[in-house]
Order: structure tokens, then C-alpha cells, then sequence
């Protein structure tokens, strides 16, 4: 049986994040996982540019059944850190909107950077390494079976991620090791998600695939203004996913295609100064004709604004500051960028990371129900929480 002080399963951005940690204080770090690359999810961030972090990062952008949880991490190891590595190795960075930090070359460089460092702390990663079993002697006793060798370790560090993108490697090994060890899960669910739609909507939509408009989209008392796109399948883009993230089944989506025009008054300026105009022509001016001419029917469109009346003028304003959908469901796990839910925080130390009642086992990143919102902050949380881990393992 091989001897380690500190072993990880998964070497993605938290558990090689706590692997350099840990190996700076000069312990003895194993990393295994299954996969036959590191950090795959890194590799294909942020349309490959790794949106590593951002400017703004707050416990607001992060969802948990206990959201003071991430607050000692992200505090602890926060976005400046993450960037002084970044900067350190020479890596080339830009801000998107919102204070989103992409590479300008490749997610490569964030990996490679990752890799260097765990290297220059001599820490070891076996990929290719299905984990048979893992079990406890005693506190800081722990045995891990893998396919090809068993290992006994004081710490264990479970970093296995959630359950998004199952071809990237994602298993629910996480979640089985936490009810192991008597763990309670906070359900799971696909977040970061485009929305499908029911039969009928999608028939009247699914024209309208390909045209993005910057609106608010609103759902559970939360909202953002960002762009939506028109799929084939449903709706996507920016503020889809990010309201997917607080959307329940059954809830509606209110989106508002006009968030910095007030159409009543447009509308009341308009019929004085252009009585003989007809609807379509204002509105076009304001929206993709194709949605237009999709969210109205002929007769209205065709109408001169004069002679619209107070109910049609109210329903147009409606239908374009407050058009409601009940989307059927989410793309799921196949398309998700992140699992909403995981493993109930309130059993692990804030500060640590360490299992409340099992000495030495900690959980990192994803696999915890600590769910951000789109824009770097879900690899902020793997960094924070990985190098929390890292300094006590
Ligand atoms: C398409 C896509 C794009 C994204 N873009 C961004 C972005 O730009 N910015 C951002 O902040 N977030 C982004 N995310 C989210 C981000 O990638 C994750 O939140 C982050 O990678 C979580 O880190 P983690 O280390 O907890 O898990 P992961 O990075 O998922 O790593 C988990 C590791 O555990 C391994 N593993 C899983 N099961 C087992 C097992 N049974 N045995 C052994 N090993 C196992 C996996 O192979 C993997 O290497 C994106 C996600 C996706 C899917």
C-alpha cells in the first residue's frame, strides 16, 4: 500500500488549485482521476478562453441552500490572488462586460499555469484512475482502492465536480462518497442552462433561432439584463442561463425586449408626431423584424397608430415589456455549465473545507451546493475553496 499524505480525486481547477496549495507546505500530494486529461473543463471554458474570474466577485453571485458558506473562501483567496498568478506567468488577459476575465489566447494558458505550479510542488497526478472503493480506519486514516493500486492517506480531498457535460468525465462519485460518509445532498439540478419549450411554443419560436436581443429576464424574484438568444431548440444566451439557475419547474419567464425604452411613451410621442404611421414600422425600428413579426399578428402590425386603442396599446406594451413563457423544461446535464445543489454545506467547515464529523475528509469546487452565476465566478469558487483545502490538508 502506497504511503501520502494528501490524496485528491480530480484533477480539475479545485483539486489542482488545492494540490499546489497543499505541495507548497510540503506535503506529500497524489492527485487520481479518471479521466485522460487534467482539467478538460478548464480546456473548454469560456468558448475556450477560460473565463477564470471576474472583477465583482460577491457571496451575491453565488446560490446555496447556505449562502454565507462561500464567504470565508472567497474572501480568504479572492479574484485578485487568482489574477497576481495569472499576471505572474505572463498570461494575457481582457475584460469582457460585467467584470469577466478571459485569456486572449487559449483556456490552455490557465491550465498549463496549473500544471506547472503542481509540478513545481511535486505534486503527482495519475489519470486514467477509476476508484474502486475508498474507505475510513480511523480520523486521518484513509484508504483509497483504485483500479490499478490501494493508497492510504491522512486527508482525503474529494473534488470530483458536478454532474455537467458527462463526456467531459462528470460522475456523481462525489455525491456517493458524501452519503458514504453519512452526508445529506442538496437536490441536484442542471444550471447555467438554455430552456427548452413546450410543442407549441417552440413551433411559433423556432423561427426566430439565431436572433439575440438584450433584454431582462425575469423569474423567482431575480433578473438580468444581459442578451437571449432564439434556438432551434428554445431560448439560450447569457440571461437565459443565468436565470435558469433560480428557475424551478413549472415557473414562468418574464422577459422585458425593451429595458431602455419606455414603449408607452415612445408610443404616446409617436401617435402625436406620426398619427398615420402603423405599428410596424415603430416597432421595427426597436426589435428584429422576425421577432416582430412573430409576437404580433398582421392585423395589428398593420394598423395606423391613430386609430390603435387604449386595450390594443396596452397589449403591446405588455407583450414586448412583460411577454411571459413557461419554458418545458432545460437542456439538462448535457449542456449545463455548472449542477445547481450538491453536497449540504452546513456539514463542512466554512474555513477549511473539512467534514464536520470525519477528520481529514474535505470536499472542494463544484461537488458542494455552492452554485455561481455565469461570468468566472464558478472557477473563483474552485480556486478559493481548493486553496482553503490546500492550507490544512
Ligand atoms: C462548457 C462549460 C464551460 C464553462 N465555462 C466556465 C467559465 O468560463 N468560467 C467559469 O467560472 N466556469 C465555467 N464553467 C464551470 C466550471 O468549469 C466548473 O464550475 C469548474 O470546472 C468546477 O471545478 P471542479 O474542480 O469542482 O470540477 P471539475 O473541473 O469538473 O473537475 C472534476 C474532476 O473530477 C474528475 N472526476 C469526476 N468523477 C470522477 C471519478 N468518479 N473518479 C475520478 N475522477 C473523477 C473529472 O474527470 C474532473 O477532472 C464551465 C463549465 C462548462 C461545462
Amino acid at each position: 500500500m502506497k504511503q501520502l499524505d494528501v490524496i485528491i480525486i480530480g484533477a480539475g481547477a479545485a483539486g489542482l488549485m488545492c494540490a499546489i496549495e497543499a505541495g507548497k507546505r510540503g506535503r506529500k500530494v497524489l492527485i487520481l482521476d479518471h479521466a485522460n486529461k487534467a482539467g478538460k473543463k478548464i480546456l473548454m471554458s469560456g468558448g475556450g478562453r477560460c473565463n477564470f474570474t471576474n472583477y465583482n466577485v460577491e457571496a451575491d453571485n453565488y446560490i446555496s441552500n447556505n449562502p454565507h458558506f462561500c464567504k470565508s473562501a472567497i474572501s480568504r483567496y479572492n479574484q485578485w490572488q487568482f489574477i497576481e498568478l495569472v499576471e505572474q506567468y505572463g498570461i494575457a488577459y481582457h475584460q469582457r462586460e460585467h467584470g469577466q476575465l478571459f485569456c486572449d489566447h487559449s483556456s490552455k494558458d490557465i491550465l498549463s499555469m496549473l500544471l506547472n505550479e503542481a509540478d513545481k510542488y511535486n505534486v503527482k497526478i495519475l489519470l486514467n484512475r477509476s476508484i474502486q472503493l475508498i474507505s475510513k480506519k480511523t480520523d486521518n486514516d484513509y484508504r483509497v482502492k483504485s483500479s490499478w493500486h490501494q493508497y492510504q492517506c491522512c486527508s482525503l480531498v474529494i473534488a470530483s465536480g458536478g454532474l455537467s457535460i458527462p463526456k467531459m468525465g462528470a460522475s456523481p462519485f462525489g455525491y456517493k462518497i458524501a452519503e458514504q460518509f453519512g452526508l445529506d445532498i442538496i437536490s441536484t439540478s442542471a444550471g447555467l442552462v438554455p430552456f427548452t419549450l413546450h410543442q407549441h411554443d417552440k413551433e411559433q419560436f423556432e423561427k426566430l433561432s439565431g436572433i439575440s436581443v438584450n433584454c431582462i429576464v425575469s423569474s423567482n424574484n431575480m433578473q438580468f439584463k444581459e442578451n437571449i438568444l432564439f434556438t432551434h431548440r428554445g431560448l439560450s444566451g447569457p440571461a437565459i442561463l443565468q436565470i435558469s439557475s433560480y428557475w424551478q419547474a413549472g415557473d414562468e419567464v418574464t422577459i422585458n425586449f425593451l429595458p431602455d425604452t419606455s414603449l408607452k411613451d415612445l408610443l404616446s410621442s409617436t401617435i402625436l408626431q406620426h398619427p398615420q404611421q402603423i405599428l410596424k414600422t415603430i416597432l421595427t425600428q426597436l426589435l428584429p423584424k422576425r421577432l416582430v413579426t412573430t409576437l404580433f399578428d398582421t392585423s395589428i402590425l398593420e394598423t395606423k397608430l391613430k386609430t390603435l386603442s387604449t386595450l390594443q396599446i396596452n397589449f403591446i406594451i405588455n407583450q414586448l415589456h412583460n411577454w411571459t413563457i413557461k419554458p418545458n423544461g432545460t437542456e439538462g446535464y448535457r449542456t449545463a455549465e455548472v449542477t445547481r445543489g450538491g453536497i449540504n454545506c452546513n456539514q463542512l467547515s466554512s474555513k477549511t473545507m473539512q467534514v464536520n464529523t470525519h477528520q481529514g475528509l474535505y470536499f472542494i469546487g463544484e461537488v458542494l451546493d455552492v452554485t455561481g452565476w455565469l461570468g468566472g465566478y464558478n472557477f473563483q469558487w474552485a480556486w478559493s475553496s481548493g486553496w482553503c483545502a490546500g492550507q490544512y490538508v
